[in-house]
């Protein structure tokens, strides 16, 4: 895709400077008065070269601005799926009758049961299958808690301001939009200037502070609102600042995720698990983050649900037992070498990216793979999404490796699931703030003779030398690595004496041969003690289910073909109701039977909903397409009723007493409509849709 775009604006720009000839020759035939025909022909061949540039610029255009599979603009397209949205209360803008607040949204009654319907099966695909331990933390977090982590101190966005008004942008986004509009607005820049700007694209998550605020100088990117001067890009922390009891001592912040409350725990978790590794504990909850400047809907907001998976794994053993079960899965994977070199992401085997490395191991793999097999099962299209590795900087420095599962919407690739491999750092973390070991045990089987570095710092001759700091001199010579230490005693042996840099003094100090002693001792060891590495999905559920919405939009032209209808294609998993049931005409017998109905649907824990209203039946049947409801159950008689499938509008005909059950089998895909319309008599009823 990206060679025909490039190709299309080269060929546009070849053409540009072909009408140019053009038009001078046409102006030279007139100046020297020629005859009519010769003027006629060129003025002509001029129109057609026209013409030939405004094809080229339409087909420039769909590359780089259409929606996939649709003629539709994409933000026509973005409209229709948020007015349905909106309309039918799927979600609502918080606090809407006080003017509502930017990044803040309600779910409607819709929006709730689909969000139920994906946490249930998020429950049932990760907790249920992998034994996992769920907890539920608290939102508000104490400040210690999120100092350890880093957040109080790192977590932060790259901010601008405008320089007159003060409002604030994040500046990333401001450059992310400069590139974008150009590559799909202004036809006329070379293919050079887009590779250029889509090479920005590509590594925009790597820029520093400085590199974004040099690039914004350069293409004198200024204040969206009022075209001021911006500010130079500076750090500001996203997370919501409170304080906890009414003191005001204790300063706390709302959680900006939810996995401190699975680290904080790991030592219980441990000891529930019988003290085993691997196990993974899992938490659904809210998270808070004061985003800079929210803008796009569901995908960007200050307060969202985030479903997180800490899984807990020894860090010389990271294979995975179930590994074999989604190691031929195929899909799409960006690794940063593709991204940096400016191809797009590829079908790949996860199994041969796991093998090759690009995957860093196995257990990493696996829970792309069951990311992937969780998305596609909710709804999402498998072509519209990738999983994309981090580049270099983008990760943090202690991650072993990070891909994200990236949706392709209407507002281009999603970051919907994080799954990074975090090695030990998380609990590395709390227990040096906390004190507390947070660590694992492996038991040998039978004792093993190890060889112990045993460093013994003379204390006396220490703080004859450095007084007061001679504290931080035994904390230093302490924590040597082996090799460190190795190295000071030959040192020592040969010259009596070394110069030794202590970080926590800024100084180097000389270190003499009386003041410590070196040895290694022959230990025998029951067990190995260690800091269990951690992998983690972290899905954002609102992301998620937006994504959905818009793979599963789309408009069908009703019978008569003067109107568009609405229709949400939602599996029967994630739809919010499953089915409807509709008297044809309003009259005892068919309201009677359709409450008999509804008893069985409700006893087999069904979600519908009765429609009684006199409305005609394609009318209640486009309501409910509306809401993505994939079975209508249309009472026409007192002995049988029709049940309708949503996307192919085929109806077989059952028994009343039969109706539950067959919903049953099919809502919980056990059988297929495919299967229900094979066993059952067809009904073909024209009139019933209008
Ligand atoms: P992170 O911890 O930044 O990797 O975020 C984890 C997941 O949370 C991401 O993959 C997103 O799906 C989701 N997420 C992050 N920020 C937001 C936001 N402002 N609004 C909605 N979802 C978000």
């Amino acid at each position: 895709m990206a060679a025909s775009e490039d190709s299309l604006r080269r060929a546009l720009v070849e053409k540009q400077s072909t009408i140019e000839s053009q038009g001078n020759a046409v102006r030279a035939l007139k100046a020297s008065n020629a005859d009519k025909k010769a003027v006629d022909e060129a003025i002509e061949k001029l129109n057609a070269l026209k013409l030939e540039k405004s094809s080229i610029e339409k087909q420039l255009q769909a590359s780089v601005g259409g929606n996939p599979g649709s003629s539709v603009s994409k933000e026509a397209f973005r409209q229709a799926v948020v007015n349905t949205l909106v309309g039918r209360l799927f979600f609502i803008p918080s606090f809407k009758i006080y003017g509502g607040v930017a990044g803040l949204y309600d779910y409607g009654p819709p929006g709730c049961a689909v969000k139920s319907n994906v946490l249930a099966f998020w429950r049932q695909h990760f907790v249920l299958e992998e034994n996992m331990l769920e907890v539920d933390c608290p939102c508000v977090t104490p400040e210690v808690v999120l100092k350890a982590s880093g957040h109080v101190d790192k977590f932060t966005d790259l901010m601008v301001k405008d320089e007159k008004t003060g409002t604030c942008y994040r500046a990333d986004h401001l450059l992310k939009d400069f590139c974008n509009e150009k590559i799909q607005k202004d036809l006329s820049i070379s293919a050079e200037k887009a590779a250029e700007l889509k090479h920005i694209l590509a590594v925009l998550d790597d820029l520093s502070a400085e590199e974004l605020g040099a690039k914004i100088k350069e293409y004198g990117i200024t204040a969206p609102d009022t075209r001021n001067p911006l500010s130079d890009p500076y750090p500001f922390n996203l997370m919501f600042q409170t304080s906890i009891g009414p003191s005001g001592l204790s300063p706390g912040y709302m959680r900006p995720e939810t996995a401190q409350g699975i680290f904080v725990n790991f030592k219980d978790l441990y000891y529930y698990n019988g003290n085993k590794l691997p196990f993974a504990a899992a938490q659904i909850g809210q998270a808070f983050r004061n985003e800079i400047s929210p803008r796009q809907g569901l995908l960007r907001v200050r307060e969202f649900t985030l479903a997180e998976i800490e899984h807990f794994v020894d860090p010389d053993d990271k294979s995975h037992p179930k590994y074999s079960e989604v190691a031929d899965l195929e899909f799409l994977m960006f690794p940063r070498e593709q991204q940096i070199s400016g191809q797009s992401a590829k079908k790949t085997c996860l199994g041969e990216a796991v093998s090759k490395g690009i995957v860093n191991n196995e257990t990493l793999g696996y829970f792309i793979g069951r990311v992937y097999l969780f998305l596609t099962r909710l709804g999402i299209d498998k072509d519209r999404l990738r999983f994309r590795q981090h580049l270099a900087n983008e990760m943090a420095h202690y991650a072993a490796d990070c891909w994200d599962a990236e949706i392709e919407s209407s507002y281009g690739w999603i970051e919907c699931v994080g799954i990074a491999d975090r090695s030990a750092y998380d609990l590395r973390a709390h227990m040096d703030k906390s004190g507390v070991p947070l660590v694992a045990h492996e038991k040998f089987s039978e004792p093993k003779e190890v060889e112990k570095l045993v460093i013994t710092p003379v204390k006396k001759e220490l703080g004859l030398s450095f007084k007061g700091n001679q504290k931080k001199v035994v904390e230093a010579l302490e924590a040597m690595n082996e090799k460190e230490a190795m190295d000071m005693k030959s040192s020592l042996e040969t010259k009596g004496e070394v110069e030794f840099h202590v970080c926590t003094l800024g100084e180097t100090v000389t270190i003499k041969k009386s003041m410590v002693s070196i040895s290694k001792e022959k230990k025998k060891e029951h067990q190995r003690t260690f800091t269990p590495s951690v992998i983690e999905p972290s899905f954002g559920i609102g992301r998620i289910i937006y994504c959905l919405y818009e793979h599963s939009f789309y408009l069908r032209s009703s019978k008569t073909g003067d109107e568009h209808l609405n229709v949400f294609r939602f599996p029967p998993l994630v739809a919010p109701i499953k089915c409807t049931v509709f008297p044809l005409v309003q009259n005892q017998l068919y309201e009677d039977v359709a409450k008999i109905i509804s008893k069985s649907l409700t006893a087999a824990g069904i979600s519908h909903k009765i429609d009684i209203t006199g409305t005609s039946i394609g009318k209640r049947y486009a309501r409910t397409d509306e809401l993505g409801v994939p079975f209508a159950i249309t009472v026409d008689s007192a002995a049988s009723v029709t049940i309708r499938e949503r996307d192919s509008k085929d109806q077989i005909r059952v028994n009343v007493e039969e109706a539950a059950t067959v919903m049953k089998s099919v809502t919980d895909g056990n059988t297929t409509w495919a299967d229900a319309w094979a066993n059952f008599p067809h009904h073909s009823s024209g009139s019933a849709e209008e």
